[in-house]
């Protein structure tokens, strides 16, 4: 009786499970009818070969069923795996033979939930990282200046040997605070995808020494030769020129900051479609290891040298970001001890 039963909720399971294809069993069942009627004359035969085919369909769709009923399960094992978590990898994911391209869509959805997820996980370590990192930077300048006016309240406003050199401090500090909003304001724009880009051509010579010009006070007082060697006359480049004005300046700024003496060298040679732009120093120079690195944000060689000049570490990190948008890459060679050379391309 329970094996009857048993049987009968199986084949009602079965049936159920092909039910999509009863449409397609009632119309080829319909023609033969049809037909039997039209060709065989006896009627008993008919009738017998209608009951026969009503018990084969039977049959059929009650094995059609079970197979689609088997595939399905498959189907919904795999997919209850993915959400409860029990794969780890692609590879983990398996189908019978006849759902093969079924199984290697799965496999590539899985794949893809997979680098999704490490991208978030990765997006929200990039952004803690870099809140530690924002926060840590404000409060160095801010404790500095805390501490040189707690200082000179406390009495050393009446030393004339330290109180001007306590306010020079605090207002250097007051500055690289300034510096550092406006760089984090800057980068904040350029990864949300704010930065609005206008590009025009635009007389580079002109340009280049605008800016030069603007800049040699700032190698004057570290006795620093600035130099210029220009493209040919009226040479034009394609580029946002405001935001390129950041590159230069950063990168010449820096040239001079991490040099003690020598020149600084700003350079353009002219390529077939490009123009090579380089700034060119004889400073300190740069470990092939830190040149891996000094791209990344609020990363320095050396800490309190880059603080000590008024750096935020994020200098280079803009740079990047703006070359790369000119669909240019930034490259560096650097010898410690020698110099450093920072060079990318202009389209002409
Ligand atoms: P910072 O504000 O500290 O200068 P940057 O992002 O501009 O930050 O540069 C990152 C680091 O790369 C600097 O702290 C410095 O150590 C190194 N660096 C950049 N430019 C030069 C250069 N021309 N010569 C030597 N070191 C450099």
């Amino acid at each position: 009786m329970d094996i009857g039963l048993k049987v009968w909720n199986e084949v009602k399971d079965n049936l159920s499970s092909a039910k999509v294809y009863l449409k397609e069993f009632l119309f080829f069942n319909a023609i033969f009818i049809l037909f039997s009627f039209l060709i065989i004359d006896n009627r008993i035969i008919v009738f017998t070969l209608i009951i026969l085919l009503f018990l084969l369909s039977l049959v059929f769709l009650n094995m059609v069923g079970y197979k689609r009923k088997g595939e399905l399960n498959e189907v919904k094992s795999v997919v209850a795996g993915i959400r409860k978590n029990t794969f780890n990898r692609p590879e983990e994911i398996k189908l019978s033979k006849n759902l093969q391209a079924l199984q290697e869509e799965i496999k590539q959805m899985f794949e893809k939930e997979i680098n999704d997820i490490e991208y978030l996980k990765k997006l929200e370590r990039v952004r803690t990282e870099f809140l530690a990192n924002v926060s840590h930077e404000l409060r160095t300048p801010i404790f500095a200046i805390q501490g040189y006016i707690e200082t000179l309240l406390d009495g050393a406003i009446d030393d004339k040997n330290v109180n001007k050199n306590f306010l020079d401090k605090a207002n250097q500090h007051t500055i690289n605070l300034s510096n550092l909003l406006s760089d984090l304001i800057d980068i904040s724009m350029i990864e949300s995808g704010e930065m609005r880009m206008s590009y025009r051509y635009f007389d580079i010579n002109e340009y280049i020494s605008q800016i030069i010009q603007e800049m040699t006070t700032m190698a004057k007082e570290k006795n620093i030769e600035l130099v210029y060697h220009p493209a040919k006359a009226g040479l034009q480049l394609f580029g946002d020129k405001s935001k390129l004005k950041q590159v230069f300046t950063n990168l010449i700024t820096n040239a001079i900051k991490y040099t003690e003496h020598g020149k600084v060298e700003v350079l353009v040679e002219e390529e077939q479609k490009y123009a090579k732009i380089i700034i060119r120093d004889t400073g300190i120079g740069i470990s092939q290891e830190d040149i891996a690195r000094i791209f990344e944000r609020f990363y320095r060689v050396d800490k309190a040298r880059s603080r000590a000049v008024g750096g935020t570490g994020l200098g280079l990190a803009i740079v990047k970001h703006i070359v790369e948008a000119h669909n240019s890459k930034i490259e560096v060679k650097s010898e410690p001890g020698v110099g450093s050379e920072f060079s990318f391309r202009l389209k002409k």
